[in-house]
Parts: C-alpha cells; sequence; structure tokens
C-alpha cells in the first residue's frame, strides 16, 4: 500500500525521507517537522514513533536515526513512520516547549486547527493538530518517546487505558513486548488522573494501541540509553508482526497501577538518595534540601509504598519543582 504523508510518498519496498510543513513563520518560511517513512515490501500495520515532543529529549531521537539507517523495507511487513524530533521549535532552541509560546507539547493534544487556537500565540497547538491528523489517517500502533531531559533519569512505559476495552489490550500486550522492567497503567476514568492528565497523548489519542517510552535523560546523546530505545522499539515492531521474529524479554517487569510525585514546599541545594527501579516504602527520606549554608530544610519522603521510575538529579529545586516519580505495584493485569 502507498503511503503519502504531506509532499512524502513511500510506495511498498521504498524508504523515503523530507519534511511536514505544518506552520508557516513571520518570515513565511515553514516549521519544518523531519519524517522518515520506511514501507514495508509487504502489507501490514503502520507503527507511529514519534520523538521530542519536549525539544530538549534527545534519547528517542538517537534511537530513532538508528532505525532510519538500518530498516531495510524488504524485511517488513507494513510500515514504519518515524519522526525523530516533533516539536522542532524547542529543539532550535534547546528547550522543552517553544520559547515563542511556552506551551507544554504534551499537555495540549489533540491542538487545534489554526482558526480555533485558543492561546494568543498558540502555533504549538496548531502543529499537534496538523500531527494528530496524520497520526488518525496512518497509524495502527504509536510510540511517543520521551525522557527526563536535563532534569534527571527515568527508565519506563506508560499509556493510558482506552474506552475500548481491546484497545486497552492491545495497548498492555505492547507496553510488556517492549521489555522495558517498568510499565505503568493510568486509568482515566478515575476523576483525579483525569484531572491530572488533561491534553496528554495516551489521554487523548485512545482509539489506537499508544504507549510512551521514558529512558535515561541528560543533554547528550547517550548511546547506551539509545542502545535500549532501540531495542525496544524492535520488539514492538516484532510484536506487531512487522519484522519477523519474537520480542526479547530478558528482565523482570514490574506493573504500577497508581502515580505519585513527590514536589517540596522548600527550594535550595537538592541531594537525592535513590535510583531508578528503587523499592521505598511510605516515609522513607528519598533526598534532602539544603541552604546554602549546608542546613537541611526539608526531607523528601515517598508518600506511597511503591516504585520510583524517575527522579530529578539536578543540584537544585524550587518550591512546587518536581523530584520523585513513584508508581503503586500491582497485580499484571491480563491481556
Ligand atoms: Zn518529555
Amino acid at each position: 500500500m502507498t503511503i503519502t504523508i504531506g509532499e512524502l510518498t513511500a510506495r511498498p519496498g521504498e524508504k523515503v525521507t523530507g519534511f511536514l510543513k505544518p506552520v508557516q513563520w513571520y518570515d513565511g518560511s515553514y516549521c519544518k517537522v523531519p519524517i522518515a517513512i520506511v514501507n514495508g515490501a509487504k502489507d501490514g500495520p503502520t507503527l507511529w514513533i514519534q520523538c521530542a515532543s519536549h525539544g530538549n529529549e534527545y534519547q528517542g531521537m538517537a534511537a530513532t536515526q538508528r532505525l532510519i539507517k538500518e530498516t531495510n523495507p524488504a524485511d517488513l511487513s507494513g510500515a514504519l513512520i518515524l519522526v525523530p524530533v516533533l516539536n522542532i521549535i524547542a529543539f532550535n532552541a534547546q528547550l522543552r516547549s517553544s520559547p515563542v509560546d511556552g506551551l507544554d507539547f504534551n499537555r495540549n493534544y489533540p491542538g487545534a486547527p489554526p482558526e480555533k487556537v485558543m492561546h494568543i500565540l498558540g502555533h504549538t497547538e496548531a502543529i499537534i493538530h496538523a500531527m494528530v491528523q496524520e497520526i488518525r489517517a496512518h497509524a495502527d500502533a504509536m510510540i511517543d518517546t520521551h525522557d527526563a531531559g536535563p532534569l534527571g533519569d527515568d527508565t519506563e512505559i506508560f499509556y493510558c487505558t482506552s474506552p475500548d476495552e481491546e484497545v486497552t489490550r492491545r495497548t498492555r500486550a505492547m507496553a510488556f513486548a517492549t521489555g522495558n522492567p517498568a510499565i505503568r497503567e493510568i486509568t482515566l476514568s478515575n476523576p483525579e488522573d483525569r484531572a491530572k492528565y488533561p491534553g496528554m497523548l495516551g489521554a487523548v489519542i485512545n482509539h489506537i494501541p499508544n504507549i510512551t517510552i521514558e529512558i535515561g535523560g541528560g543533554c547528550s546523546i547517550n548511546e547506551g540509553y539509545a542502545a535500549e530505545m532501540h531495542r525496544e522499539y524492535t520488539n514492538v515492531i516484532k510484536h506487531l508482526g512487522i519484522l519477523p521474529g519474537e520480542p526479547q524479554i530478558d528482565r523482570e517487569q514490574t506493573f504500577m497501577n497508581s502515580t505519585a510525585m513527590v514536589r517540596p514546599r522548600h527550594g535550595g541545594i537538592l541531594r537525592m538518595r535513590i535510583k531508578v527501579h528503587q523499592r521505598v516504602v511510605k516515609g522513607e527520606v528519598l533526598g534532602e534540601i539544603t541552604d546554602f549554608f549546608g542546613n537541611v530544610v526539608e526531607e523528601l519522603k515517598s508518600p506511597i509504598d511503591g516504585m520510583i521510575y524517575a527522579f530529578r538529579n539536578a543540584a537544585v529545586v524550587a518550591t512546587g519543582q518536581w523530584c520523585v516519580s513513584l508508581g503503586g505495584v500491582g497485580p499484571k493485569p491480563k491481556f
């Protein structure tokens, strides 16, 4: 089946690369979003993988570059649509969000067409809308990749359950097929969760199986993180039958069905005492904040019994800023 996205067309057995042009700038130039279509010689499902909707999260991009270079369309039954950097405006500023409108790409799904953009400088909404139309038109499944950016470290899969039970079942299967050791499920029938995740990809694009892979952080290309991301992509591609073979799952997988975060009341110098995937108990001290003179102004304590899947490893923190993410561990669901 021939795939056409914007000005790009990939016939069966072809790999093409180019740019989508979802919005135009003051000077008439276009915001250009890089995209690759690897269209298999044989028919099958289409997997959409997108990276850097937060412009300073680079590990997914590094793994996607490898997928673009190494994947031979002759080997595929189905197609890969690969977006190495989605939020190109934030990417060019080395920031999480676009410096022009400040909007968080992953809190504004499904975006809005240009005539209905809500924020006064809301080009991010228009880009999101344009990309969502392509996802809806082409994707049978999708992966959104993130990492902890300049602030920290994380490794997990998360996804939102869908009102459609079959979509939820397939999403869970895809999440576990990654081989990632930490799988976190968000159920949006819970009113608290609905308030917590408005405008997130998984909460909005819930008609197709989609997962978020979070691996690593730091703002350099970390080949270890990129290799892990690539391995998890490949596992999903095999799980969907786009490549032959079985996913490699060789680590214990912990299922988390609730989420908690630690945000301090005080600001200061931050020292964390934890690792990703460490199990902790409620009340356990995870780190401390000191003033300039070395006095402890706050101990950060775990609000739940659970597993840490991400934490801030920056030197400083201000009141209310994110420090630790934890999941409550539950029994593995059926899928
Ligand atoms: Zn992110």
